[in-house]
C-alpha cells in the first residue's frame, strides 16, 4: 500500500492506498510549528495507517519550496521551516521506506492529469487560485519542473509593471491582482463589508452592481495571466482549481474572455474546472510513488 501525505498550513490529510482505491483516509491537526513536530506527525499518521497493512512507499506533498529531487523542503513559510529540511531522508531513514515529496500545487497538477479534468491531456496547464496563484505545466504527461523543481511560479507573472508590491520583493505579480483576496479586497473598495468570498458571491448572484463589476474585473485579471500561459505553450487545456472556481459560471466565462484575448491561432484554447477538488494532491502523490517505483528510485 501506498501512503500518501499532504501537509496543509494547519493539518496533515492522509489517504492510504490500495491500487486506486484508498483503503483509509484521514487527518490530523499540526498544532505547533516547525520541523520537529512536524516529523512527529508524519509518524503519527505512519502509526495510524500501518495496521491497516503493510506501506511499501510514502509520498508527501507541501506547499513552500519543495525540491523533489534532493527530498527536500528548502523553506515554507506557513509551517515555520525556514532552513533546509530532509524530510524524505529522515522518514525513509527511520521505516527503511521509499519516501517521495513534492510541491502541493505540482502534485494537484499531477492528480488532475493523472485521475481527473486533464486525463486525456498530453500537454496542460494547472492553475489554483486561492491566498496566492499557484500553477504547474505538465508537459507530454510530465511535470515540467525546469533546471531545480522551481517551475510554474505562475502567481509571479508580473502583469501590472510597477503595481502593487507583493511578498516576493517585486512589483505587479498576478497574484496581487488574481487571487481570492484580491477579489475580496476590490469588491471591499465597492462596500467595506464584505470580508470573504462566500459573501461576495451572495451579493454577486443578488445582482449587486458594484460586486458584480469586481468580479468582472478579476476575471479580466485571470485572463491577463492566461493569455500569456496560452502563448508559451499552447496547452491541450487550462484546469482552474481552489475552492473558489466552484462558482459554476467563471469557468465559462473565463473561457469565453480568453479565447477573445489571445491572438486569433490561440482561440480555440480550452479551459475546464479541477475535477477532485482537495483531494487532487494525495490522487498526484499516488501516481507519483507509483511512477518512481517503477523507475527504481527511493527518493
Ligand atoms: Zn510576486
Amino acid at each position: 500500500m501506498i501512503l500518501t501525505i499532504d501537509i496543509g498550513g494547519s493539518a496533515l490529510k492522509y489517504a492510504l492506498f490500495e491500487g486506486e482505491l484508498p483503503e483509509m483516509k484521514g487527518e490530523l491537526t499540526l498544532g505547533e510549528r516547525g520541523a520537529e513536530n512536524l516529523i512527529k506527525k508524519i509518524c503519527e499518521v505512519y502509526d495510524i495507517c500501518s495496521e491497516a497493512g503493510r506501506i511499501k512507499a510514502i509520498a508527501i506533498d507541501s506547499a513552500g519550496l519543495i525540491d523533489s529531487n534532493k527530498g527536500q523542503i528548502i523553506s515554507a513559510a506557513n509551517l515555520g521551516i525556514d532552513e533546509p529540511l530532509p524530510l524524505c531522508d529522515i522518514i525513509g531513514e527511520k521505516y527503511g521506506l521509499p519516501v517521495y515529496i513534492a510541491n502541493d500545487v505540482n502534485a494537484a497538477a499531477i492528480g488532475e492529469m493523472a485521475y481527473g479534468a486533464a486525463r486525456e491531456n498530453v500537454n496542460y496547464v494547472f492553475v489554483a487560485f486561492g491566498t496566492g496563484v499557484g500553477g504547474a505545466a505538465v508537459v507530454g504527461r510530465r511535470l515540467y519542473e525546469g533546471k531545480r523543481g522551481l517551475a510554474g511560479e505562475i502567481g509571479h507573472f508580473i502583469t501590472h509593471p510597477n503595481g502593487l508590491p507583493c511578498p516576493c520583493g517585486r512589483k505587479g505579480c498576478f497574484e496581487r491582482y488574481a487571487s481570492v483576496p484580491a477579489l475580496v479586497a476590490k469588491a471591499a473598495e465597492h462596500d467595506p463589508s464584505v470580508t470573504n468570498g462566500r459573501e461576495l458571491f451572495d451579493r454577486y448572484y443578488a445582482g449587486d452592481e458594484n460586486i458584480v463589476k469586481a468580479v468582472d474585473e478579476w476575471m479580466d485579471e485571470i485572463v491577463l495571466g492566461l493569455v500569456s500561459i496560452t502563448h508559451l505553450l499552447d496547452p491541450g487545456a487550462i484546469v482552474l482549481g481552489g475552492g473558489i472556481m466552484n462558482e459554476k459560471f467563471l469557468v465559462p466565462e473565463i473561457e469565453k474572455r480568453l479565447r477573445a484575448a489571445v491572438m486569433k491561432e490561440y482561440s480555440n484554447i480550452c479551459v475546464r474546472g479541477a475535477e477532485l477538488g482537495n483531494a487532487a494532491a494525495l490522487y498526484g502523490m499516488l501516481f507519483r510513488a507509483n511512477l518512481r517505483l517503477k523507475e527504481g528510485k527511493n527518493r
